[in-house]
């Protein structure tokens, strides 16, 4: 089977599966959505948030960039595509929660990282995950003596509240939080684990909020 064919009857399922039992669904998506939340994810293969998630089609409202990373508030010419996105989720949509979900293993962080020693990450790649420099330098400054691994690990916790706090400089964002129409929470995904662990505002740390798969075999 070619990988192309894989994709195709793959679709053949999904309308089994989430319209087979349901024909009310198509109907009521074919009008519009209602998502109750935004996810910014990473392009990595994966972590896929609606399979990560169980999610149907509807629920999830979706941005996916390398480091799951989002800009700050720029009013500068050029394409803003995540900017866009956090428009119509949050002024169109009006969603009520923002997810930033980091994961372990992160490519794009990793570039991040190597950029620390000068290092060429692509054409477009170091541009954009600069965004999250400030993570880079505070793991840096902070874990001066841990492994790169280790550094690594930091890095990609620390990317995901630097994107809590680009959200809101946003204001339409910062307005809707500071009403209490909009939370915004900080994820952080394992790979190897399945755990998922979330940013406690309150204790400054990433705490678990779903058990690693193999704590429940
Ligand atoms: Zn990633």
């Amino acid at each position: 089977m070619s990988d192309i064919t894989k994709f195709i009857q793959g679709i053949s399922r999904f309308q089994q599966q989430h319209f087979g039992n349901n024909p009310d669904l198509a109907s009521e998506l074919k009008d519009g959505q209602r998502p109750k939340a935004l996810l910014i994810g990473c392009s990595d293969s994966r972590v896929d948030p609606a399979l990560l998630t169980d999610c149907a089609p509807g629920d999830l409202f979706m941005v996916r960039n390398v480091a799951n990373l989002v800009p700050p508030y720029e009013t500068t010419h050029g394409y803003h595509g995540v900017s866009s996105a956090l428009e119509y989720a949050v002024c169109f949509l009006e969603v009520s929660n923002i997810i930033v979900m980091g994961h372990s293993g992160c490519g794009g962080i990793g570039g991040l990282m190597e950029t620390a020693a000068g290092k060429d990450v692509g054409e477009f790649i170091g541009k954009w995950v600069s965004i999250a420099a400030p993570a880079r330098d505070k793991v840096l400054e902070k874990y001066p003596d841990k492994s790169p691994e280790e550094q690594l690990r930091a890095c990609e916790k620390e990317a995901i509240l630097v994107s809590l706090g680009n959200l809101v400089t946003f204001p339409w964002i910062k307005e809707r939080v500071a009403k209490g129409l909009l939370a915004l929470h900080g994820w952080y995904y394992n790979i190897g684990t399945g755990q998922l662990k979330y940013y406690n505002q309150f204790s400054g740390e990433f705490e678990i909020l779903v058990e690693p798969f193999t704590a429940k075999s």
